[in-house]
């Protein structure tokens, strides 16, 4: 029999759990054709929803979940996940309900089809307000344009991933993740289906616009260097132009000597060298940060406890 993983993440999802996992319950119970296995990663909540997993796990076989030592966002929340299940394939599913259970027998249907990567592609985003749609579409044009690979708008975690795509994502062990780049980036055959993203059941979004941004800054240096050529074409045109003004300067005084003019103008061309200097120099550093938390080669993650037993 195969075997099926669905990953949960969650954060301080105290209020959803006892919803999603009835229907989860429900699918499994009509899929028994397959043997199934229900992986909830903690990641470091604050409210029950540790105490609600260990319940869930005494009353169900199915279900086992590993506990962060603390929270290190979704996006290792999941690496974590990758690293325990133990499904042929695996489903990510997030919490809240905002991605429907009633769409994985279509991704298995997919998945029995030889795709191994069946992901949903949202045609509505729910009540999500207008600046957040504005930037995501943004940020996702903006991506688009500076990286070779296609990272998809519009589509999330939610999707189903076989076996070999779930080893390809472990050996992507870099701490400042963005995973929605990596499967694009790791390829195999791909699937699309379409489904309607709903509201938050219950409780409340846990990003902010700072992780948004954070995200977002990660997805664009983890998947092109565009931002730094960007910074090297504009400062040579720059000092191009600063060039031939200073040789138009030294001229006009060989002709006409030197009143003192110009004042506007040369503190203009300062401010503006020094704007692009710091964007520049920014642009470096983000590189460098990265550079610097990979090196440090620490571990993605630390587990406190998997199911009952405490790990180190
Ligand atoms: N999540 C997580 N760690 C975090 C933040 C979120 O594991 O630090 C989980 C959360 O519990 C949920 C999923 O990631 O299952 C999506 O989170 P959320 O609904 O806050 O994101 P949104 O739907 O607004 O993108
Ligand atoms: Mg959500």
């Amino acid at each position: 029999m195969k075997k099926i993983t669905i990953l949960i993440p969650c954060y301080n999802e105290e209020q959803n759990l006892p919803l999603i996992y009835p229907e989860l319950v429900k699918l499994m119970d009509s899929n028994q054709a397959y043997e199934w296995e229900l992986l909830f990663v903690n990641d470091g909540s604050h409210d029950g929803t540790l105490e609600l997993l260990h319940q869930l796990r005494e009353k169900d076989g199915r279900v086992n979940f590993v506990s962060l030592s603390r929270n290190f966002g979704k996006e290792v929340a999941m690496l974590a996940g990758f690293d325990y299940a133990k499904g042929d394939c695996l489903v990510i599913i997030d919490a809240d309900l905002q991605d429907p259970p009633s769409l994985i027998p279509e991704m298995i249907h997919w998945w029995e089809q030889g795709y191994d990567d069946v992901y949903a592609r949202r045609k509505s985003r729910g009540k999500e307000s207008w600046l957040r749609k504005q930037l995501s579409m943004m940020f996702y044009r903006l991506l688009q344009q500076s990286s070779r690979f296609d990272v998809l708008q519009n589509v999330g975690d939610f999707r189903l991933l076989d076996r070999r795509c779930v080893n390809a994502l472990k050996r992507m062990r870099e701490s400042e993740r963005y995973t929605k780049g990596m499967y694009s980036w790791i390829g195999f055959k791909k699937k699309e289906i379409e489904f309607d993203r709903g509201d938050r059941q219950a409780g409340k979004s846990s990003w902010n616009y700072r992780q948004l941004f954070s995200l977002a800054i990660d997805g664009i240096t983890s998947f092109s260097s565009l931002p730094l050529r960007i910074s090297t074409i504009a400062g040579f045109f720059i000092s191009m132009m600063a060039f031939i003004y200073m040789m138009v300067v030294f001229v006009k005084k060989l002709i006409w000597g030197n009143p003192v003019q110009g004042y506007p103008s040369l503190l203009v061309i300062i401010l503006f060298l020094g704007g692009i200097q710091l964007l520049s120099l920014g642009i470096i550093g983000e590189y460098i940060g990265r550079i610097y938390s990979e090196s440090k080669n620490r571990p993605d993650y630390f587990v406190d406890e998997y199911n009952e037993e405490k790990v180190i």
